[in-house]
């Protein structure tokens, strides 16, 4: 069997929902189990839902929005049978009891942002159905068991892969039309896994039923040595070594989740990224292989901070005040992109959520002088050529800069 995933752009409205089932009747040889995010922006939007509500303020005039978006689409593919217009109203009905309710932040969250999905899949499978298809739509939180760290839940292998395996059964019969990002708890309650995480979806039901191959469609043509908009020469890999795939979404490469390549590589799956409007080309495989010069890649990543902490009592920066300072990243669950230390400073960039970051620069505070600089952006050119080393190092407006034998790192101000 086989896992196609379709994200947010591919669902977005009639026209891109008819081109996913063309998708499916056109490529899928054997069975298949298919991953949907929500349509368009509608995760965004959500989001937006639950901060207003949590304000106390008007939530209802976007989800109005966001109703009339879904039911226009459902109008338009032609699925207006009450019955299933009861089913999502209803969906809408429990985003205004949740977004309502009183409570942790992350856990209204999780139960309100999840319905994207459930709405996106109730809609794909209800029109692949409705064109004939052999269609079975299922519930991925009784399958994708997690803990109860919402927004960011923690998958249980042991319970998923368990719980999946029914579905070997179900699939011989049927496609399976079901939900990325999302997971439920022992509780019976909804998580999500992080955003854009449905990706990680389809890796996990993948690893759990030895699938021959995951399919990520997406809006561009394969994985690409740097985002296309931002530099329109970059151009197409063919195929990717799995450690590679992996190491470019570590540095902020979009194009895949981070946590996808992991459990395909485990279990040797291949991942093919390959183009929704245009399925004919062959995009990128990532799979077990060695490719001898890969092209200069590049990566950029905005809304960075670079945080120096400066010891004050004349000794050198040691290894007591690293732990403190690593200790206090941990505590506040903070990434470091990129660190260099000098005599009396130590400096890091990080990820500039400001809340998050704010209360970081506090807690540092008590021990160090703290300088820090926001709106920046971390640029990695990784497998580096003379040419892409020459351009990149001369940057203007640079504020740290690193360079090993593969991969070069510059932070510059945004100009
Ligand atoms: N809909 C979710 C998001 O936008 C998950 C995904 O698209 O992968 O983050
Ligand atoms: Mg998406």
């Amino acid at each position: 069997m086989k896992v196609f995933k379709f994200g947010g752009a591919s669902v977005k409205n009639a026209s891109t929902i008819q081109n996913v089932a063309a998708i499916i009747k056109e490529y899928a040889d054997e069975p298949l189990l298919v991953v949907v995010s929500a349509m368009g922006k509608t995760t965004n939007a959500l989001e937006q839902v639950v901060a207003l509500a949590h304000q106390k303020k008007d939530f209802q005039h976007t989800l109005e929005e966001i109703k009339l978006y879904h039911l226009q689409v459902i109008e338009n593919l032609d699925l207006t049978d009450p019955s299933f217009l009861k089913t999502i109203v209803a969906q809408f009905q429990e985003i205004e009891k949740n977004a309502s309710a009183t409570g942790d932040y992350d856990f209204i969250y999780d139960q309100v942002v999840s319905t994207g999905e459930i709405l996106s899949s109730l809609l794909l499978g209800k029109y692949l159905k409705s064109k004939g298809f052999a269609a079975e739509w299922l519930d991925a939180r009784n399958y994708i068991r997690t803990d109860e760290t919402y927004r960011e839940g923690k998958v249980n292998w042991e319970k998923t892969r368990e719980a999946v395996q029914p579905l070997k059964e179900i699939l011989k019969q049927k496609i399976v039309v079901t939900q990325g990002f999302i997971g439920g708890t022992e509780n019976k309650t909804t998580t999500t896994l992080g955003r854009e995480g449905s990706d990680y979806t389809a890796a996990i039901f993948a690893s759990c039923l030895q699938a021959k191959s995951v399919t990520i469609w997406k809006d561009v043509p394969g994985v690409m040595s740097a985002d296309p908009k931002r530099l329109p020469n970059a151009i197409v890999f063919d195929e990717l070594p799995y450690q590679e795939a992996a190491e470019m979404t570590y540095y902020g490469a979009s194009v895949i989740h981070p946590k996808t390549i992991k459990p395909l590589a485990n279990e040797n799956i291949p991942l093919l990224v390959k183009n929704f409007d245009n399925p004919a080309l062959p995009g990128t495989i990532i799979h077990a292989c060695k490719v001898e010069k890969l092209p200069p890649l590049i990566v950029f990543k905005d809304n960075q901070c670079l945080i120096s902490c400066k010891v004050t009592d004349y000794s050198f920066v040691n290894e007591h005040q690293m732990s403190t300072i690593f200790e206090t990243l941990s505590q506040h669950d903070v990434r470091i992109n990129v660190m260099q230390n000098s005599a009396i400073t130590f400096s890091f960039c990080v990820d500039f959520r400001d809340q998050k970051i704010l209360k970081l620069i506090e807690s540092l505070s008590k021990s160090f002088e703290v300088y820090y600089n926001t709106g920046l952006t971390l640029i990695t050119v990784k497998n580096y050529d003379a040419a892409t080393f020459a351009e990149y190092i001369s940057k203007p407006g640079v504020m740290l800069e690193q360079s090993s034998r593969t991969t070069l790192q510059v932070l510059v101000r945004n100009s």
